[in-house]
Order: C-alpha cells, then structure tokens, then sequence
C-alpha cells in the first residue's frame, strides 16, 4: 500500500505539458468561465450530445445567482447544471497554483471565490445544494427521482471541487459548504427508517466521499462512500419503486436498462466493464480508492478485475473507451469499431482517476503506461490547441460526409465545439490538466521509495531536502527519450528512486552516476538507490517507430495498422492526404522518416511514411474481377492523434490498410 504524495511541491517543468497548463489556466478556464457566466453564445452543435437544454446559452451560474438570491429567473439547462460549475471550480482551485510559476491567476482567484459565495447563497439550511431542485420542485421530492436527478452527482462534484479548493488555498470556506452537503446527504441516505436505500443513478458521490474523508479525516465520510458502494444493484427494483410512489421523473424518452446505470447487479459481483461508460469508470475509481482505504480485499480485487478487463478488451489503441453511442456505454470484448466509437472525453479522464487509485494501492508500469497513453491521446484529443474547443466524442475514422449523411455516425463531430448541452466534458478536462501535478509520483507506506511513473519534466521536493528534478534533452519528451532524474538527498535518507519502463520501449539504457547499469525491470519499475548525497539516473527510451497490429479478435482492425512513436499515436488527415484515406495503405516495413517541426501545430513530430494508393482501372460500382486493383506510391503524411482536427476539416484515420 502506498500513499499518493499530494501534498507535494511538484513544479512542472515540460515545454509540452507547460504548454497546456498555461493554455488551459490563460485560455481555456477563462473562456469557460464566459461560457458559464452567459457572456458568450455557445456554439452547441445539434447531435452532439444529448438533452433538453435547447439554449444557446450554459445559464449555469445564473441558475446558482437565481437560488442565492442574487437575481430572479428561472432554472435552465439538465438537471446536473451545477456541476459544470463545480468542476470549473475544481480546475480553477488547482489552476491558482500556477501563481508559483510566475502567471496572473488574479481574475481566476476573483471568479473561484464568486463561485463559491454564489454555492454558499444558494445551500439550503439543511445543506441540501442542488438549484434545479431548489428552483424548480418542492423540497418533498428531493432524494425521490434517483434514477435521473442526478442530486448525488451534482453535490458530489462540489464536494470534489471544495477539497481542491482546499487543498490547494487552506481556506475551509468551500470545504464547510461540502461538510454541510455530505452531512445532508449522511441524514437522509442509509438503513435507517425513512432513510433512502439507494444509490444515485449517476456515481461520483462515491469518490467524493472518499475524497472529503482525506481532507478531513472523518471517518464517517469513508463508511457512506462505502455504503453508496455497497447498496448499488442490491434492490433491481429501487428506481421503479421511487417512480411508483411519484418521484420526480426526467428525460422521460430515454428507456436506459438497468446495466447502464451500473444498478443491474452489486458493483462487486461484476465480471466485465458494462453500461454507461463514465457512471462505470467514477464507481470503478471510487471502488479502487475506498477499497485501498478500507482494505477490503473484495473491492480491490474488483478493481483490478474491472480494469484488466478495460485494457484487454474494451479499450482502443488511444485510450478511448466506450465503443457503443447507445448509451455512451461499453459493449462487449474486442468490440472497438473505429467509425461508430464513443470514447467520451470524460472516459478518457476517467481511466486516469482510477489509474491514479490503482497506483495508490500498488504502483505498477503496466497501469502508468494506461495513464500515459490516456494522457497524451484519448484525453489531449479532446481539447482543441487552443484549449477554447472541445471533442464530446474521440473517434479514430471520421469522415465529415458520413457524420453530415449517416444518423448512426451524427456523434462523431468533425469540428471540436464550442460547449454542449451537456457540457460535462470541457471542464474535466480542465480539472485533469490543472492537477498533473497529483499524477507524476506514488510514495511507498513507509516512505523509502518513490515511484516516478509519468515523464513529465518537473522538480518536486519531498520532505528532508529531497529533491527529484526531471529534465529531458533535445525535443523534449514526448519527441525525445532522453531523461535524466536529479535525485538530491542532502540528509543522507534512506532512499530509493523507481523509474517507469514503460513497455513500448523495446529497449533502453539506463545509467547511475555516469555508469551503464542493468537492473531487474519488477512490476515495469526499475529501482535504483538514492540515499547518496547526489543520484543521477540516466534514461534513453527507444523512441523508434512503431507499426501496431490489434488482435485478431478485433473485427475492425483487421488487415490494418497503426502506428506509434513513444507514447504518441499517430493518424492520418485529409489535410495532408489526397483521400479517401481508405484508399492508403502501408507495409509492416515501410520506410518511415521522421522530424520535428515546431512551428506546426504547437509543435509535433511529423512522419512521412512510403506507402501505397489504390487504383482502379474502371469506376462501375460493381464489377467482375478482370483487370487487378494497383498500388501507386503514396508517401503518407501522419500526425498525433491528439492534434488532429485543428486545421481544416476534413477524414481522419489512425488505422491503415495494411499492404504486402
Ligand atoms: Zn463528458
């Protein structure tokens, strides 16, 4: 068992991730901020995601000005409209942090306590916190409609966004609102007579709880996270039943089974990664992290269940899960259609919360090299470069003819947006992005090792004067595999250094002190001593290219590949292909060179590929094979994944025909 080193003083130091932090503090949460504050129309596209919205305008924190009292109106947006708030609020709490590398979060730090005065107005006297509740029902059917209303979820996201809030300032300001809630929720949830035996039909109360026990250390916190675990799927009948006795009902016209709500059977019977892929992976990291905190063996064994399921069977090459739009849910094993795919960015996030809890429990390469391929394409995908667009859907084919042409395919946008209905999606990707830092090192219990699992630049203290600075040479990771780890320990602590191998590295030298060393690569780490004054670990990865096959049980990846540099996956677009792109093909050995162009897209790795286009002799639709199909020589130009779709619209592709 390991401790996450939160409290640490890590400062990134990566141009590329400093990039992104900066982006997203400078760009992306101001602009999301206008958003939620009505101060620009946003672009919601039809189809992108589902709801009854229908305005051109988030009225997020109008809905919380109406409940404190600052303004009158009337509620608007889904039932969970305060969360986009809460999760703005969670990444601008992380965001102020970015004052220590020298950036103006002045306005940031204006809006984040406005946020949190206007969450303060609008609690009720017995800590109940949910505007659409507040403002558009009686307080009888609060806790009444669980299968739709989304209470739980909602106030389960303020209570996430006020442990960041205080962990990062100190102030209790938002964390006493929280105590309140949880207090609400502690009363009137539980076995209790009159209390509601039931779960929330969307989970996040779960790790929520979880996380305000951390914070605070009250244990009952703990024992409710593990109730909502527990009492899921224990009562088939609950949402029924609440229905019956005339609970508030939303979203009429959607009829989700039971599975999709993960209230089907109890979480921990559970054999495979099913139903609404988000609800699935909150409960699956909350289950991992209660687990760890409870010890309960039957928890941590469905957590690792639940996820060697995902990353066998139910995950694409990008990191994207959830193959089915019905449902925005997982399907069945090796399912993992290219053109028809989900992969909600919130999944991607996701992957990296439970991850994250994974790790805490036993730090393993294979789980960090999760992490990392989630980090650098299912999740960088959804944000535009600009941090001012965003992906609902990450698709790996998209065709802009057959999104416009074909309603089954009207999901994959071929243009990032603006907002959405349902804007879950930007601000996770803000609150991920601000809290890197939570995600860089794991701590053994007794406090001798730490596990550096993520190669991202950076210098962090630990405790005594111990100091790890990550620094890479040339282009920098991800284009560079050239890492060295400072290690200072001027107290002389007993100490050890584990350094990820991460398992796309074929091969890879590892120096100490100058010295070329081997060691025994255990559970993806290699450990190396540091109680010396100074350590220097020295690690080149093999950054050479990869051509990837999927499974042979994988229908859809069939005589394709994929290719891959590092943690980088590539793809091809229209921009820089003649397409169809169906038409290119590439051999397993096909010449492939590469450079780095940074005045492209930010700055990437470009590779140019010797391969092939189809042609053929006639353009009948159909035709008796006479004459063979030919391959012209094709160079083909591809790009990460992640930066595809912010030039102009066109097909993309990550796998290709392969040819002989
Ligand atoms: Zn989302």
């Amino acid at each position: 068992m390991t401790n996450q080193a939160q409290a640490l003083n890590v400062n990134i130091t990566s141009r590329f991730w400093t990039r992104y932090l900066n982006m997203t503090v400078e760009n992306a949460l101001p602009y999301q901020w206008r958003a939620l504050n009505d101060e620009v129309p946003v672009d919601v596209p039809e189809g992108a995601a589902w709801g009854e919205n229908g305005s051109q305008f988030s009225h997020s924190l109008r809905n919380l000005r109406i409940a404190a009292g600052r303004e009158e109106g009337v509620f608007s947006g889904q039932p969970f409209q305060d969360t986009d708030v809460s999760k703005w609020l969670e990444a601008a709490s992380y965001a102020l942090r970015r004052k220590n590398a020298g950036l103006n979060v002045d306005e940031l730090e204006a809006h984040v306590n406005e946020a949190i005065e206007l969450f303060e107005g609008a609690q009720d006297e017995d800590g109940y916190l949910d505007t659409k509740f507040e403002l558009d029902l009686p307080a009888e059917k609060r806790f009444k409609g669980l299968r739709w209303s989304h209470e739980l979820y909602t106030m389960g996201h303020f209570i996430e966004a006020a442990v960041a809030h205080y962990e990062v300032t100190g102030s209790k300001r938002a964390l006493d609102i929280a105590e309140r809630v949880a207090n609400c929720i502690g009363h009137n949830f539980g076995d209790g007579e009159g209390q509601v035996h039931g779960p929330d039909g969307h989970p996040e109360i779960e790790l929520a709880l979880a996380r305000l026990y951390e914070a605070t250390g009250e244990r009952r916190w703990l024992d409710l996270a593990a109730w909502f675990i527990r009492v899921r799927g224990t009562d088939p009948e609950f949402f029924d039943e609440q229905d019956a006795a005339g609970g508030p009902q939303f979203y009429t016209d959607l009829h989700m089974p039971l599975k999709y709500f993960v209230q089907d059977e109890p979480i921990l019977d559970k054999q495979h990664a099913e139903g609404h892929a988000v609800r699935l992976l909150y409960l699956a990291a909350a289950v991992s992290k209660v687990g760890r905190l409870l010890n309960d063996q039957k928890m941590l064994d469905t957590a690792e269940r639940l996820w060697t399921n995902i990353v066998k069977h139910r995950m694409y090459i990008t990191g994207a899960v959830g193959s089915c739009q019905v449902g925005e849910s997982f399907s069945f094993d090796d399912d993992l259609p290219n053109d028809l795919v989900y992969g909600e960015t919130c999944a991607s996030v996701a992957m990296l919360f439970y991850g994250k809890s994974l790790m805490e429990t036993k730090p393993r390469g294979s789980v960090a090299d999760v992490m990392e391929k989630e980090l650098f394409n299912g999740v960088l995908s959804g944000v535009q470069l600009d941090g001012t667009r965003y992906f609902y859907v990450n698709p790996l084919e998209a065709d802009p003819a057959a999104s416009k042409g074909n309603p089954t395919k009207a999901h994959i946008l071929t243009r990032r947006a603006g907002w959405f209905d349902c804007a879950c999606c930007p601000a996770n990707l803000g609150r991920l992005i601000t809290s890197l830092d939570q995600y860089l090192y794991t701590v053994s219990n007794d406090g001798k090792t730490v596990y550096a699992h993520q190669f991202v630049a950076n210098k962090t203290e630990f405790e005594d004067g111990f100091t790890i600075e990550q620094t890479q040479a040339g282009d920098e990771y991800p284009w560079s595999g050239d890492i060295t780890f400072h290690v200072s320990n001027p107290n002389g602590l007993d100490k050890k250094v584990a350094v990820r191998i991460p398992q796309w590295s074929k091969d890879y030298t590892l120096e100490v002190n100058g010295e070329a060393v081997e060691l025994p690569v255990v559970d993806g780490f290699v450990t190396v001593d540091a109680s010396a004054a100074d350590t220097e670990i020295h690690l080149v990865l093999d950054m050479s290219v990869r051509r990837v096959r999927a499974s042979l049980r994988v229908r859809a990846d069939i005589g394709k590949l994929a290719v891959a540099r590092g943690p980088i996956v590539f793809c091809m677009e229209q921009v820089d292909n003649e397409g169809p792109l169906w038409l290119d093909g590439m051999s397993a050995d096909a010449n492939v060179s590469e450079s780095y162009e940074p005045d492209l897209l930010d700055g990437v790795e470009v590779l140019k590929v010797k391969g092939s286009r189809l042609e053929s002799p006639t353009d009948d639709q159909y035709r008796a094979v006479d004459a063979p199909l030919t391959e012209r020589e094709e160079t083909l130009t591809m790009i990460p994944y992640y930066a595809w779709c912010n030039r102009a619209e066109g097909q993309m592709q990550v796998w290709v025909r392969e040819t002989k």
